[in-house]
Order: C-alpha cells, then structure tokens, then sequence
C-alpha cells in the first residue's frame, strides 16, 4: 500500500500559528522531513525519531532537491504517512510545486495543508498592515534572491516601483543593497519607509526600520541576518504610530 505525502505550511514560527490542521498531521505522521524555517520550537513538536531534517547540512551546504524528493517518494512507497514540513506556506518560494508535480509524477497520493505566508504574517506581526486603505491599493511578493543560474533578473524592479503598492521581499537580506538601488533609480522615493522583520513571530523577533535610502546602514548596524522579510511602501510607517499598544510576540 502506498503512504502518502502531506505538504504542509508551518506559518512563520510561533507554534500557536500552526494550523489545527497541520498540528494533528504533525502528530500523526510516521516522518516529518523539514528544514529549518518553520523555527525550532515547531520543530521540537516532533519527537527526534520521527523527524529528518533535509535544510542546511553542516559545512553549510544545501541538501540537494533531488534528495528530497527522492526521498518523499521512497518513504511513501514504503506506505508511510509522511509529512513535508515547509515554512509559511509550502507553495510560496518555497518548492512545493516542484515536489507536488514530483509527487503526481511518481503517483504518490498527496495533499496540501495550506501555512501562514512570513510575506503576510511577518509586516503584521511588526504592526505593519500589507494593505491599507490610505496608502495602496496592491501589494507585490518578490523574491529577493533569484536562482543564481538565472542570466538575467526575472524581477522588474521599475515596474515594482511603478505598482505604487507595497513590496515584500523574500530573502531580501544580502540583496537589499542591489534592490533598494533599483528602485530609487526607477524614481521611487528615497524616503519610502522600510521596514525588516527577523524572525518573525519566534521569540526573539526583531525589526528594523528606516527608509529605501538609510535601511542598509540600519541593517548593518543591527547586524540583521535570514530569514527576515522585507515591507517598503507607505504601510510600513504604521508601526511606529501603533507599536507602543502591540501585544504579542
Ligand atoms: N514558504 C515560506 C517562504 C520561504 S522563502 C513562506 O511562505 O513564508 C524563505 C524566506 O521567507 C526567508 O528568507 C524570509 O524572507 C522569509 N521568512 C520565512 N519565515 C520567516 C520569519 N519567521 N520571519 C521573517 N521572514 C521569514
């Protein structure tokens, strides 16, 4: 009998924002593959014998996603509930498409437990609303950090700029000096607020806010590191006029 494959989305971190859904499967399932995102404390959920991890090795180096997926179809083929662990939602830069359509591929029966996307969930838990009334009308997920193969960028930084609307930006760390350029040289204004959350929702969040002109010295001088999410836009100004009343982690 064929297992079958769960690809389910932890939310940004803290464990309160697991799904019912996702809580039970981690409960139930015989292996959890998982890397680091979804945060050490939902990774702690799951007993050390039934969970692999497939993220960063030591040395640093990257398990390969062939190996993920090799091994999703392995597990299930030998009848184990499984479940594919990803942070925030499995199929937001995340490569849950790859391994859904490597799944459908090799027949493997699967389903999609939806998460908490850190592009939505990480500005708000800053106080920082993706979309507000008074200030924009869309909002942009981008990703920060494109395939190094690529030849060219895929992401049209002047069109971003020319939405009006808001910017989140995914593993926009060690970039932000090259895209924030990009976007004052497309004319936006030097003085757009921007705002990095780390870590959101784990315990030791933090944020970081300046504008497209001063936030890479803010940066450099709180040392911010991965995973952190990027807001530019209007909205990001919220926080200060709410933070002081913000409950919460
Ligand atoms: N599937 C994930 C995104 C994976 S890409 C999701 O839907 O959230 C990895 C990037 O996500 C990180 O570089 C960072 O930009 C962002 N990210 C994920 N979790 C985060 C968190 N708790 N706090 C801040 N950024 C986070």
């Amino acid at each position: 009998m064929t297992g079958k494959v769960y690809l389910v989305g932890s939310g940004p971190g803290d464990p309160e924002l697991l799904t019912v859904k996702a809580r039970r499967l981690l409960e139930e399932a015989d292996v959890v593959l998982h890397d680091k995102l979804p945060g050490p404390e939902i990774i702690e959920l799951v007993p050390e014998a039934r969970r692999e991890d497939v993220g960063k090795r030591a040395g640093g180096e990257w398990t390969p996603q062939e190996y993920t997926n090799r091994r999703l179809v392995e597990l299930a083929n030998e009848g184990k509930t499984v479940v594919r662990l990803k942070g925030g939602d499995p199929f937001v830069f995340g490569r849950g498409g790859e391994e859904m359509e490597h799944l459908a591929a090799n027949e493997i029966p699967f389903e999609y437990v939806p998460g908490i996307t850190a592009g939505i969930a990480g500005p708000g838990a800053a106080g920082i609303p993706v979309t507000h009334r008074d200030h924009n009308s869309s909002v942009s997920f981008v990703t920060g950090h494109e395939d190094p193969e690529k030849d060219e960028s895929a992401v049209d930084w002047g069109a971003l700029a020319a939405t009006g609307g808001t910017l989140v930006v995914y593993m926009g760390v060690g970039k932000l000096p090259e895209y924030t350029r990009a976007l004052r040289d497309a004319g936006m204004d030097p003085d757009t607020p921007v705002a990095l959350i780390e870590r959101a929702t784990w315990p030791d969040q933090r944020v970081a806010v300046g504008t497209l002109d001063t936030i890479v010295a803010v940066r450099d001088e709180m040392e911010i590191a991965p995973p952190a999410i990027t807001v530019i836009g209007e909205v990001a100004a919220t926080r200060e006029r709410v933070v002081e009343f913000m409950e919460g982690r």
